[in-house]
């Protein structure tokens, strides 16, 4: 069957086919289906781990296939059994479309390419921060599986429907979970709560938009922009951000922030040694207008120049 550009990519990667075969499907939610595998060769190359994900292709009745990401939300590598829940949207495309009617004996070709699982940090940091939608449901949930008991998990789940709340989230003792409801890209990131992240790791896969935006608001909280990278198929952070700040606030000069932010006295500034090549410094005062009726210049006819000490 033609796989298209994508097929032609995964082809010159040296991307391995390997056949799956549907077992029995459950459904979990009106709208979530868990189909449950066995494939003989895909455990001799799959990483397992938390968030680990596949790429399906997904026949769509008129002779082409169409490639999917799916995360395992069951593994037993042993004995070649797994299961992927899939999301039932509307409208609904080539992946979801298959999921709704799978039998057992049906079977696809699946590829394990870029997929890395999470690593759970050895030092435990202060709480983990989880960010997604209904499609990362399934990867959120390998996450807090993995969990310490004792760490605090914040989860922020954007609701596209009501039904997503019937979505199964792993138990977890000191899970707190925020359903957003979605009324644009911006509801996750403005829906986090402003308070002290420090020393608290970050993990967001929802759609790109929403990603961008998270993104920025997990930045003023203070998390390395960069650790937010989503991968090639545009969906998922694959590391965690971690909040490296120390747990006291700094103070700051303009003050945003919710909570009383301690007074610390800051260290004088080290005098600096005026550099044997610098240029002089730039004259204070710059020319604004020139003066009326070919006076000379008085001091009103200035403006301060911004690096003037
Ligand atoms: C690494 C990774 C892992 C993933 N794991 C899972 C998983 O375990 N389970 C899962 O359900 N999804 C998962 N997804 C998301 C899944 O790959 C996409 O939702 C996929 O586009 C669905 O394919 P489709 O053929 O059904 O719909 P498409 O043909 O891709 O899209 C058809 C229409 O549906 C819309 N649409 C697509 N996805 C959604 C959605 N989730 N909600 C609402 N509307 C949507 C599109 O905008 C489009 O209008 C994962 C994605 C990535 C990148």
């Amino acid at each position: 069957m033609a796989r298209g550009f994508s097929g032609a990519v995964m082809r010159a990667f040296g991307a391995q086919d390997h056949l799956i075969t549907v077992l029995e499907s459950e459904r979990r939610a009106s709208h979530c289906v868990r189909v449950r595998f066995h494939s003989d060769t895909l455990f001799d190359e799959v990483s397992d781990g938390p968030t680990s994900w596949i790429r399906v292709w997904f026949p769509d009745g008129s002779g082409k296939e169409f490639q999917r990401a799916y995360t395992f939300s069951e593994v037993d590598a042993a004995t070649g059994r797994f299961a992927l829940d899939f999301v039932l949207h509307e409208p609904s495309g080539p992946a979801s479309n298959w999921a709704r009617a799978a039998e057992p004996g049906d079977t696809v070709a699946v590829n394990y390419m870029s997929s890395v699982p999470l690593e759970i940090p050895d030092d435990p940091p202060a709480g983990y921060l989880l960010l997604g939608d209904s499609a990362s449901i399934p990867a959120i949930n390998t996450i807090i599986a993995a969990m310490p008991p004792e760490i605090p998990i914040e989860a922020y789940l954007e609701e596209h429907e009501p039904a997503d709340r019937e979505l199964p989230v792993s138990h977890h003792p000191r899970l707190r979970v925020h359903w957003v409801h979605r009324a644009g890209p911006q509801s996750l990131a403005d829906a986090i709560e402003a308070r002290d992240w420090s020393n608290w790791y970050a993990w967001a896969g929802p759609e790109q938009g929403s990603l961008k935006l998270i993104r920025a608001r997990l930045k003023e909280f203070g998390f390395p922009v960069r650790r937010h990278t989503h991968s090639p198929t545009g969906h998922r952070a694959r590391r965690w951000a971690r909040n490296g700040r120390p747990r006291t606030p700094r103070p700051r000069r303009r003050s945003t922030a919710p909570f009383p932010v301690p007074t610390v006295p800051r260290p004088p500034p080290r005098p600096r040694k005026p550099h044997p090549h610098r240029c002089p410094p730039p004259s204070p005062f710059r020319h604004r207008r020139p003066p009326a009726g070919g006076r000379p210049p008085r001091r009103e006819d200035f403006w301060r120049h911004s690096s003037a000490r």
